[in-house]
């Protein structure tokens, strides 16, 4: 399968120039505790510090500004943060906003997409679900759907953050990209591959409900059963009729590694402790899979993406004091940091 549109470095450079002012570049900081755990070079590159507090508002806005004069409005399917972009991208444009979620969806990512001004539907118990009421919607309003992942301008404004890990660190060997839709990893394995061919970029997720590293494994795109998680971010499809983010993934990463519920809960303790970050179970699958020693052998200076902030302050307060954590039917059991 070839994609039907083809996206190169020219379409990220053009959405560098399209969102700056308004989701500009983010901090790169390098992590002594990670590095010490890695023996390589360790950085971080703080997507929470966006104005959303996720990185899906580059992908976002990107899609929204090249709509034409004369759009009703724009729908989405969302785990939350995406809607939370659109919904920003939006209001600074003056249209319309319906962000369909499902019931697993934290309050706190529902109140945050209220409070920029946009109208939200809560459908069913899946982010597929909810894609299909915002299909509806596209075709009954007249909204245009932008997809989370499946889009060529959303992958092109996040490829941005690819470009910005090379300008502070050009000799990076290797990229931890948190894995969902995978537009995240298509973008920034597109830019950062374009720049130097030889970068390893290797995408990361929890392994219940495994949607892309299941596809790419199966050489097509599969459904799986979405469950909750820590890791609420990752949650849902890649879609039946995946045109772009699919393929662009199964030809642009390295590999893929899967990481238990437990282990995200241990990262997510320890980035708070060692490096004093509140982020999202999403942002740490990374940390999570080298604590477990789950990644390849590494050989030079390792990144990864801190995706994202809007954690439920609770579940995280559970977490960073060692509590158990109950996900539907799986409880975790409590375990401090360090012990
Ligand atoms: C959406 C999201 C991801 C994954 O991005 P994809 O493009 O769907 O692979 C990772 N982390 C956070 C916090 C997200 O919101």
């Amino acid at each position: 399968m070839t994609p039907t549109v083809t996206l190169t470095l020219a379409d990220i450079l053009e959405a560098r120039r399209r969102i700056a002012g308004v989701a500009d570049g983010t901090p790169m900081v390098p992590s002594p505790h990670l590095s010490g755990l890695a023996g390589q070079p360790f950085w971080l590159k703080l997507e929470n510090m966006q104005p959303i507090g996720a990185f899906k508002l580059r992908g976002a806005l990107n899609a929204v500004s090249r709509l034409p004069e004369g759009t009703a409005g724009v729908t989405c399917c969302s785990t939350g943060n995406h809607g939370r972009g659109v919904a920003h991208a939006a209001r600074a444009r003056g249209l319309r906003a319906v962000i369909c979620m499902s019931r697993l969806v934290p309050q706190t990512k529902i109140d945050g997409i209220r409070a920029l001004g946009a109208e939200v539907r809560i459908i069913g118990d899946s982010q597929d679900a909810a894609e299909a009421e915002s299909r509806r919607l596209a075709a009954e309003e007249g909204l245009v759907e932008i997809s989370p992942f499946d889009d060529p301008a959303v992958i092109a404004g996040q490829g941005t953050i690819g470009l910005e890990m090379l300008e502070a660190v050009p000799d990076l060997s290797t990229i931890l990209v948190p894995l969902s839709g995978g537009g995240l990893a298509a973008g920034i394995a597109l830019a950062a591959k374009a720049i130097n061919p030889r970068i390893r970029v290797i995408g990361i997720t929890m392994d219940r409900g495994a949607a892309m590293h299941a596809s790419l494994r199966a050489g097509h795109p599969v459904e799986v059963t979405e469950v909750p998680s820590l890791a609420d971010s990752l949650g849902g499809g890649i879609g039946q009729d995946n045109a772009l983010s699919f393929p662009m993934c199964r030809e642009l990463l390295d590999d893929t590694v899967l990481v238990t519920e437990e282990e995200i809960y241990g990262a997510m303790q320890r980035l708070y402790y060692e490096d004093r970050i509140v982020a999202e179970g999403a942002c740490v699958v990374g940390l999570a899979a080298l604590a477990a020693g789950r990644l390849p052998p590494l050989d030079g200076p390792v990144a990864t993406v801190i995706t994202g902030r809007n954690v439920d302050m609770g579940m995280f307060t559970k977490v960073v004091t060692g509590q158990d954590v109950v996900l539907g039917d799986m409880v975790i059991a409590g375990v401090p940091y360090g012990a």
